[in-house]
């Protein structure tokens, strides 16, 4: 791997600023391969030399993973110019890997967002070539039907012409309002034109599952964590 500066090594894997780094530096507690590095600057190669800081090895790793419970009113972007985005939630230690959201969830819709800073599984999760199945809860202003079901497994027409995907919709037998939607592609509002299609309405939307990972119930809405091993294994 390419070397790189020990500062910007040790605050992209959150032990500080790279003013904080500095400090420490000069107060010589980080080490590489036994020495004590004075220089801010040293290169270092983060996946085969031995850095220890504050008596903390440093275990480097390339890539972040994380699931989100996103909360209504933030925008799932990297940067916005008058929301507060998914990103903006996250702890300085995981902005400095430069995670992006994996698709993209409405501003008001909740529940499950990937974030990470793979790029090439972001691309290849996204890729219609995936299959990724991505299930929603709804809550819609009316009751769903049968012909609902039907209509949604040949495909619903938009209302700019466009033909969906065969589409699942399982409607909960106590109160035919609450749906599930199983759907393989990702069109802009997609769920709320789809119902909008039928002459229906979504008034909450959260998203549930996304491919083989299931919204953790014990995360809080903004509330995020590490995947387990098994469910990036799973996602890969
Ligand atoms: N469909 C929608 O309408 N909105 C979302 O956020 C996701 C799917």
């Amino acid at each position: 791997m390419a070397k790189e500066r020990v500062d910007k090594v040790l605050s992209n894997m959150g032990f500080g600023s790279r003013k904080e780094i500095k400090e420490k530096i000069k107060k010589k507690v980080v080490t590489v391969e036994g020495e004590v590095v004075t220089d801010p600057g040293f290169k270092v190669d983060p996946e085969e030399d031995r850095i220890i800081i504050e008596g903390e090895e440093v275990f480097y790793r390339k890539y972040i993973y994380l699931m989100m419970n996103k909360p209504q009113g933030v925008v799932s972007a990297t940067f916005d110019n008058h929301d507060q985005t998914v990103i903006d939630l996250l702890p300085f230690d995981y902005k400095a890997f430069d995670p992006a959201p994996v698709g993209r969830l409405d501003k008001d819709t909740v529940g499950l967002l990937l974030i990470t800073n793979d790029g090439e599984m972001n691309h290849k999760l996204l890729s219609p070539r995936s299959h990724v199945d991505k299930v929603y809860y709804a809550y819609l202003e009316k009751e769903a039907t049968e012909e609902d079901v039907k209509a949604f497994e040949k495909g619903v027409v938009l209302s700019d012409g466009y033909k969906c995907m065969p589409a699942g919709l399982e409607i909960f037998k106590e109160d035919a309002k609450e749906v599930h939607v199983t759907l393989r592609e990702g069109k802009f509002h997609q769920v709320k034109r789809m119902f909008h299609a039928r002459g229906n309405e979504v008034t909450y939307l959260q998203r549930v599952s996304f491919g083989p990972l299931k919204l953790d119930e014990e995360l809080e809405e903004g509330d995020f964590r590490e995947l387990t091993e098994e469910e990036l294994s799973a996602l890969i």
